[in-house]
């Protein structure tokens, strides 16, 4: 027997089940695609996104000597991707943290709130915010000796289109693409970027002390030197040492200190959530697209004819997601990585094992969305068909775990169980009346046996165990035997 989640003893009439997880009721994945191990490690990192896993696997096979950390760090970074093709929106775009580089561009159109840096602070205007900071970081390097201005700092699309041509008149496409940003990819049109002194390699800006103070400083005022030497592998640019971006304080600070790229950092940084119906979807289509139910009627709170509902059927009937029908299914709900971590953890796990990880009834309860107590049942059965465990309550040898491998029905006379629940109270420093108490031993007795649905009963299989007159000890005791004796332990 493996060790019990937990153990709820108590001392007042309970029906009392063991049940570890029986395999048989676990629904197993299709069998036309099963996900490998490698699949699974891979999704089980917390930076990898399932719908990515094709592009995962292309990678780790063109460079196999790659470890998966660095693979999928890659691909989010979209290496495996040609730049300016598979181009996306940039996601956010009016967010100080937007990322806009070769795979990520803004609207022809967008142009943010602009504030002219205003003399002596050079030319051209950013975003309010990124304004202010500029002029204190220019503020603060004059009094250390330091003269920054801008020389430029905003550009439109269209200035950016005229500044790319105009360069592509003297060099070729992949040179200019080497200090040039296409239209709609320059970091300027964000009004977060800023040329400071000079954009010029012949400039050699980074052997002068101003480079070296803001190098040193820059981070203090929100910015970032956007593209360091040494990456133009992740940034797609040579060293710029002239262009810095405003991020925030915190971001840049941040960025400082994980000595990475602002491309590398994000990838790191921004987990960009799936939702649970967004996960369904990508988890039936990995397993083959075969969901064999179409979604019950009861589940109509889904908006019909939507695009996951294959998905999410799917997911349903593997057991994978409940709570559609009590509505407490969120399509939209991002998905945790605890919640991915249980959806793989079950999907991999081998048949008869039920290795308990450091799950927890939190993360199992946010796994079934059915945190509340009605419910519980449906989230009892569900943790027992994975997990061994111990339960205790009204109906759980009867209604839900009825096929406990050792059922203990936990009694005692009420009077015994009115003195434990009295002497429980005074030892809190509560004022009860012992006949009280045992009044309402009684009446929950009678209510609980009385009930329509699941009542309190004796299951037909279930070991009685009376513990009226015994100790703590003594009813430890009686319980250790009859569970050796019904294992044969
Ligand atoms: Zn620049």
């Amino acid at each position: 027997m493996k060790k019990p989640v937990f153990w709820l003893l108590l001392a007042a009439l309970c029906l009392f089940s063991l049940a570890p997880a029986w395999a048989a009721e676990g629904a197993p994945l299709p069998q036309e695609r099963e996900l490998t191990q490698w699949e699974m490690d891979c999704l089980a990192l917390p930076n990898s996104r399932p719908d990515r896993l094709d592009r995962y696997a292309a990678w780790a096979a063109k460079y196999p000597e790659a470890a998966l950390e660095t693979v999928v760090a890659q691909v989010n970074l979209d290496q495996d991707r040609t730049v300016y093709q598979d181009v996306q929106a940039a996601a956010d775009p009016d967010s100080t943290a937007v990322l806009v580089n070769k795979h990520y561009a803004l609207a022809q159109d967008y142009a943010p709130e602009l504030e002219a840096l205003g003399w002596p602070y050079g030319s051209g205007s950013l975003r309010p915010e990124a304004a202010r900071a500029f002029r204190a970081m220019a503020d603060g390097a004059r009094a250390d000796g330091i003269a920054l201005r801008s020389v430029s700092a905003y550009r439109s699309y269209n200035q950016q289109k005229n500044t790319h041509n105009r360069y592509l008149k003297q060099y070729k496409q992949a040179v200019v693409d080497t200090f040039s940003a296409r239209p709609g990819h320059s970091e300027h049109q964000t009004g977060l970027a800023a040329d400071i002194n000079t954009a010029s390699l012949r400039a050699h800006f980074e052997r002068t002390d101003t480079y070296r103070w803001l190098v040193e400083h820059c981070w203090d005022y929100g910015f970032i030197l956007r593209y360091p030497e040494g990456k133009e592998e992740v940034t797609g640019y040579c060293f710029e040492p002239w262009h810095y971006r405003y991020v925030g304080v915190e971001t840049a600070l941040a960025v400082k200190e994980s000595g990475l790229t602002f491309d590398e950092y994000m990838e790191q940084t921004s987990s960009q959530p799936i939702t649970r119906a967004q996960l369904a979807d990508q988890l039936y289509q990995l397993t083959g697209g075969n969901a064999r139910s179409p979604l019950p009627d009861s589940y109509k709170d889904l908006q019909q004819g939507a695009d996951y509902l294959p998905g999410v059927a799917w997911a349903l009937e593997q057991k994978l997601m409940a709570g559609v029908g009590t509505g407490k299914f969120d399509p939209e709900g991002a998905v945790s990585q605890s919640y991915l971590a249980v959806v793989l953890y079950r999907l991999a796990e081998p048949e008869g094992e039920s290795p308990r990880t450091a799950l927890s009834w939190a993360v199992e309860a946010e796994l079934m969305g059915l945190p509340e107590d009605e419910e519980a049942p449906v989230t009892q059965r569900e943790l027992a068909r994975t997990h061994d465990v111990i339960m205790d309550g009204r109906d759980i040898g009867t209604v839900v775990l009825p096929q406990a491998d050792v059922k203990i029905f936990l009694t005692a006379s009420p009077e015994d169980r009115a003195q434990r629940r009295y002497a429980e109270l005074i030892e809190r420093g509560q004022e009860a009346s012992f006949a009280f108490v045992l009044q309402d031993v009684k009446e929950r007795d009678a209510r609980d046996t009385g009930r329509a649905a699941a009542p309190l009963r004796q299951a037909e299989d279930a070991r009685r165990a009376d513990t009226s007159g015994l100790t703590l000890e003594e009813s430890l005791r009686l319980l250790l035997d009859i569970i050796k004796e019904t294992l044969q332990v």
